[in-house]
């Protein structure tokens, strides 16, 4: 038998009989494909979609206080034009 981690040969003893020993059953490689569905779990993670949502907000925020400004800026100026009068 040989050991699907290390490809040495071995008596098929240990577990399954996959592996040559615990050290090559336990090894865990990573690939390209477990790297990206482990970013793809990230990105739906609660963490990344509260930050994300709290990016939007505050995206909302800053319009928000951007149409505050712009308010402010045109009562100034009617103000000032009703004291012209
Ligand atoms: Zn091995």
């Amino acid at each position: 038998m040989y050991c699907e981690r290390c490809n040495s040969e071995h008596s098929g003893e240990y577990g399954s009989g996959r592996f040559c020993s615990r050290a090559c059953a336990n090894t865990r490689v990573f690939t390209t494909e477990t790297i990206i569905k482990k970013k793809k779990s990230a990105k739906n993670s609660n963490a990344v979609k509260l930050a994300n949502e709290l990016q939007k907000k505050l995206k909302i925020l800053k319009q928000y206080q951007l149409i505050l400004l712009i308010n402010l800026k045109f009562h100034l100026i009617i103000n000032s034009l009703q004291q012209t009068h």
